[in-house]
């Protein structure tokens, strides 16, 4: 793929030379706090021949485009002149609670082999409880042959918070086991299979319609604490948390609460408030709680670069630049 951030600079880049002065816009600043910044940063060289790739802490200051994912607040100051950051992955929040320069937009993944992801993983876990797996499993380790009565479907309705590049998917995806599924979103949505709702007005009946929640919201300040005992408890009876979005959207104190008072038979957690959950935490000791450290949905690195890569070559001022973060709403 060929990148061109500007025209003019793609014309200087493209003779070849390292005497010409590159345009600012064509220097890129890389930080990648995570175990695949190597790959990150070869692909793109690859992927952007004609950009200027520098890797945190030895960045260009002048660089007015950043891919980040976790960036320190040192990154953020040392490059006051960002007009675009684009995250390497869906969520934002980290970036929120940083000081950003003032002009930069961000641009966040939108889907990039994720929502597949997702919805594996979430259907797996709606299935599991469903069908209860758990007991089967139980009964094989202990060499039990012990059939129990199938579950009714209908007895099992799913709402999914949160409907936008990942959470679509994962609605649509359980509406295919024919469960009955809702959503509920900022905006009303329409997805085949799935009854929409939005807004305040219309959290409390998304709760009480639902037994199996799943939590695909992002991390903001609206949603932050969202899964607590006010909200788990009107799910009905027997309700079943499945959480893949940020651990801070939960207040783990009610989800212990309310499985002990037997009004939730239990949750799968792929996120918590601290991660890696730490060894003495409640969770690891109570088998009504499936864990998972996190990786519910992976960044494809290959399909999130090539999504990057058009983006950046598109222009930085691009009218159908996809993915840019409200910063008032947070996501
Ligand atoms: P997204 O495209 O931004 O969609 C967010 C959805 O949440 C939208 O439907 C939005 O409504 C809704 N929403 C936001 N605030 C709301 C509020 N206050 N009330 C009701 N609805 C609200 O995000 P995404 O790409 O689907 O990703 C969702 C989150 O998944 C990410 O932010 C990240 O935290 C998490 N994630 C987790 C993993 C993992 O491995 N565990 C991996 C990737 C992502 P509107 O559509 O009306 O705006």
């Amino acid at each position: 793929m060929q990148a061109s951030l500007s025209t003019s600079s793609a014309a200087t880049a493209s003779q070849g030379d390292a005497s010409g002065p590159q345009e600012v816009r064509d220097r890129i600043a890389l930080c990648c706090s995570h175990t695949e910044a190597a790959t990150w940063e070869l692909g793109l060289r690859a992927a952007l021949p004609h950009a200027t790739i520098s890797a945190w802490p030895h960045t260009d200051e002048q660089a007015e485009c950043a891919i980040v994912w976790s960036p320190t607040q040192a990154f953020m100051d040392a490059h006051p002149r960002l007009r675009i950051i684009f995250n390497m992955g869906a969520g934002v929040d980290a970036l929120m609670k940083l000081r950003l320069p003032p002009q930069a937009r961000i641009v966040r993944i939108e889907d990039g082999g994720m929502a597949v992801q997702m919805a594996e993983y979430v259907s797996h876990a709606v299935l599991r409880h469903f069908r209860e797996f758990d007991r089967y499993e139980a009964s094989a380790a202990s060499g039990a042959w012990a059939p129990r009565k199938p579950p009714i479907r209908s007895d099992f309705p799913v709402g999914v918070m949160g409907l936008g590049a990942l959470g679509k998917r994962v609605a649509w995806s359980l509406a295919q086991f024919d469960f009955p599924v809702f959503g509920w979103s900022q905006s009303p949505k329409t997805i085949d299979g799935v009854t929409c709702l939005s807004g305040a007005d219309e959290f409390d009946r998304f709760l009480s319609e639902t037994r199996i929640l799943v939590c695909m919201l992002p991390l903001t300040p609206a949603t932050q604490g969202i899964l607590s005992h006010a909200s788990l408890s009107q799910l009905k009876p027997g309700g079943y948390l499945i959480n893949v979005a940020r651990g801070a959207h939960l207040v783990e104190e009610d989800l212990l609460r309310l499985i002990d008072e037997g009004h939730l038979a239990g949750a799968t957690l792929d996120v918590t408030q601290e991660e890696p959950l730490p060894p003495g935490h409640a969770f690891w000791r109570r088998p009504e709680i499936v864990l998972t450290p996190h990786i519910a949905a992976q960044t494809v690195v290959r399909e999130a670069i090539a999504q990057i890569a058009t983006k950046v070559s598109a222009g930085l001022e691009s009218p159908t630049l996809s993915g840019v973060v409200d910063l008032g709403k947070g996501y």
